[in-house]
């Protein structure tokens, strides 16, 4: 190995800082490299060279929230399979799934199809999302179509008074179903069902476990969720944010006993047969 400024034949190791360019993007990255130990010239051997484009590709994929390479072979051994076995799965050519492993960063349809084949709770929440995105809104979902981004926000509010899913689901009930009374429309559009446990939110159970399987909230010990981040309230309307306070006050004295009590006294939960959807129409008579 010569250098090539100055055709000095010795070389060191060092971490050095590259800034190569990913789809015109440059990013920064410390990748270990041979310089010349008289002028200082890196110069890399092939390996090098592939860690080089295989860092500064992660650290674009990082930066645009798709898949690292490392989190792609992750995906493949947990399913059990060869690079040629993963890109059948894939239906994609096995070239794809090499270069995917390394330099060459998969776009973001490609990075959307990875996860859905791969990642299960993914998938599950993209096959709900298809349901209630087929759903008309009625008055089952308070006139509005479910939204998920704005049921997120008020669980991670409300989750912040109540602490249990047991309580959760009734602060959510009385911020749709109250609502609905004063503006004619549910905050979140979601469907509530008469349970065992008083009104709680259609599917809940499975939504509660995406939120924790994506890091949205966390356990806090023995029935207790916590969010990770603080709410995003700017989503919600002054009206939406008006009941919600109002909700997250009642439920804030006693975490919300009185609200569970309450909900179990209420015509929607009476009147509407175990499992059944509850209608909003029950609003006119609420007891809060
Ligand atoms: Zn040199």
């Amino acid at each position: 190995m010569k250098c090539l400024n100055c055709d000095c034949e010795k070389f060191e190791s060092k971490n050095i800082r590259f800034n190569p360019e990913i789809k015109g993007e440059e990013v920064e990255v410390v990748v270990p490299s041979f310089v010349c130990t008289k002028c200082q010239t890196p110069l890399m051997d092939g390996e090098q060279m592939n860690m080089l484009r295989r860092s500064a590709a992660d650290k674009y994929r990082k930066h645009h929230h798709l898949l690292t390479s490392e989190e792609i072979i992750k995906y493949r051994a947990s399913l059990g399979m060869s690079q040629a076995a993963f890109a059948n799965y894939l239906k994609v050519g096995e070239a794809s799934i090499k270069r995917w492993e390394t330099y060459f960063v998969q776009d973001i349809v490609q990075d959307d199809h990875i996860r859905l084949k791969c990642d299960e709770a993914y998938a599950e929440l993209n096959a709900l999302e298809v349901h209630w995105k087929s759903q008309s809104s009625d008055i089952y979902s308070g006139n509005r179509p479910f939204c998920l981004e704005l049921f997120k926000q008020a669980v991670r509010y409300l989750i912040g008074f109540t602490k249990s899913p047991l309580f959760l689901n009734k602060a959510l009930f009385y911020a749709d179903f109250k609502h609905f009374q004063l503006h004619g429309m549910s905050i979140t559009g979601a469907r509530y069902v008469h349970l065992e446990y008083g009104p709680c939110p259609d599917q809940f159970q499975n939504i509660y476990q995406l939120f924790l399987s994506k890091g949205i909230l966390t356990s806090g010990g023995h029935h207790i969720l916590k969010s990770i981040e603080k709410p995003d309230l700017s989503v919600f309307s002054d009206s939406e944010k008006e009941v919600l306070e109002f909700v997250a006050q009642m439920a804030h004295k006693d975490s919300g006993q009185k609200l569970l009590k309450a909900s179990h006294e209420e015509q929607a939960f009476k009147k509407t047969e175990p499992l059944r959807l509850i209608s909003y129409e029950f609003s006119k008579e609420l007891k809060i």
